[in-house]
């Protein structure tokens, strides 16, 4: 598995397919990397044209364990041998009480847990909310700025307003209320307390005097925004908000579906503070690249939903579930938590180095396989859109697949399959780093 280029990007193949998209698929579906694929493993994407690129994206954080592991391919196929539908509000299996099993012994707290499956992470926020708000009988839910929680329209109203996909869209489901995040990096720069119980202090105290504590039924957090930037809280925000949340009586949910299963070095990136929700939500990781998604939460807080209020024809399908638990097994055993957290030091120290070098990256941060340069205007803390851009595109044009973000557009994100080994690693490094540095140089 190597990076080699037999064309230039995208490939007459590729170029094909584009055409054929063009008069096929809505073309609100977008699509940031212009080549079409072939093949996936490891760290690497083959596409139409036979080029091999190495994958910093992982599918937006999907595909840790790789895009097709041998024990994920073998259980999907054992299933399929089997049934690949029964609906398991119809007639139930096992791999979904299996799968449940593993999510509420693997998920913080030692608490009675209960779980739900769904297919994608906004239906696992939307049933989130749904259940905080009929366990209190409360409206009110508090989201986040930079805060992305998927394209539905009750994720869409949690979403930011300023994320680029929200743009037209609307009128939004109502009884949303948004909150200020803690975004270290820009605080400063505003000349906020950075501090993460001063940022805690702002936004509860926005809370009570717009909504009061006892009206609110969820506060709905990422514990590290994803499409908001990766931006990651100062210490001391998390357990904050989860202690003024218990005191309230409101659901505290955190929305883990990119940072969860391993990506930040640990199962669940609330871990690392300590921080116990009382529902969390999951999807990407979960399953190998098969759509799953799930809630895991307080036993009192789902069991207080009707038979038949959660649910859905294919949460939980059998053939995703099957995956799910072999991604588990290979997920534990190569101890990939651990895996992310050598990606994150390896990648952070050598892109720390490039920032004393290039004077345009204003920050670089995350945990574990979750990491972001932040690129700005020479000097400034002023994002650079543009200079993003080009910087993905010239990691493109050189064989590297990686994905951009952020509120301002100017966050370039690494997000390894966790199964990447380190000779690909360092070779995609060097690639992004040469693409800095002549972006920056232009
Ligand atoms: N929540 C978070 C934190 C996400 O990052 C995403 C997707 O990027 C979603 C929810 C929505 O997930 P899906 O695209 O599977 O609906």
């Amino acid at each position: 598995q190597v990076r080699n280029l037999v064309t230039a990007l995208p490939g007459p193949e590729s170029a094909r397919l584009a055409d054929r998209r063009r008069s096929a698929v809505a073309g609100g579906v977008g699509s940031s990397v212009p080549v079409y694929a072939a093949d996936a493993d490891g760290g690497v994407i083959v596409d139409v044209d036979g080029n091999s690129l190495i994958d910093l994206g992982s599918g937006i954080a999907v595909t840790s364990v790789g895009a097709s592991d041998p024990r994920v391919a073998e259980a999907v196929a054992a299933q399929a041998g089997h049934f690949t539908h029964t609906c398991f509000m119809v007639t139930p299996y096992e791999g979904y009480v299996a799968v449940a099993e593993r999510l509420n012994a693997l998920t913080p707290g030692d608490h009675d847990k209960r779980t739900v499956l769904f297919n994608s992470g906004a239906e696992a926020v939307e049933n989130a909310i749904k259940v905080a708000r009929l366990a209190t009988g409360r409206d009110a839910v508090v989201a986040f700025d930079h805060a992305y929680h998927g394209r539905t329209n009750l994720t869409m109203a949690l979403t930011a307003k300023t994320m680029p996909y929200k743009k037209d869209f609307g009128p939004f489901a109502p009884e949303v209320y948004r909150m200020p995040m803690s975004y270290p990096y820009r605080d400063a720069a505003a000349g906020l307390d950075a501090d993460g119980a001063a940022a805690a202090a702002r936004a509860i105290s926005q809370i009570e005097k717009q909504i009061g504590g006892d009206a609110v039924a969820a506060v709905i957090i990422e514990p590290i925004q994803g499409e908001g930037g990766f931006i990651v809280p100062a210490p001391g925000f998390l357990p904050a908000l989860a202690a003024w949340a218990k005191e309230n009586g409101v659901v505290f949910i955190a929305d883990e579906v990119q940072t969860g299963f391993a990506r930040t070095g640990a199962w669940f990136a609330c871990e690392d503070e300590g921080v116990v929700p009382d529902i969390i939500t999951m999807a990407k990781g979960i399953a190998g690249g098969m759509p799953l998604s799930a809630i895991t939460g307080r036993a009192d807080l789902l069991d207080a939903v009707h038979a038949g209020g959660l649910g859905g024809t294919y949460g939980g399908n059998p053939v995703a579930c099957a995956a799910a638990l072999a991604a588990l097994d290979t997920m534990t055993d190569l101890d990939l938590p651990a895996r992310a957290r050598a990606i994150g030091e390896r990648a952070v120290t050598r892109l720390r180095a490039l920032a004393g070098e290039v004077g345009v990256i204003g920050d670089v941060r995350g945990r574990g396989a979750m990491i972001a340069i932040e690129l700005v205007r020479p000097g400034t803390s002023e994002p650079d859109a543009d200079l993003t851009k080009a910087v993905a595109a010239k990691a493109l044009a050189a064989g590297v697949v990686i994905l951009t973000c952020g509120t301002y557009g100017n966050v370039v994100r690494l997000l390894p399959p966790l199964v990447i080994g380190d000779e690909l690693l360092d070779d995609a490094l060097t690639v992004l780093e040469t693409a800095i540095r002549e972006a920056a140089a232009q």
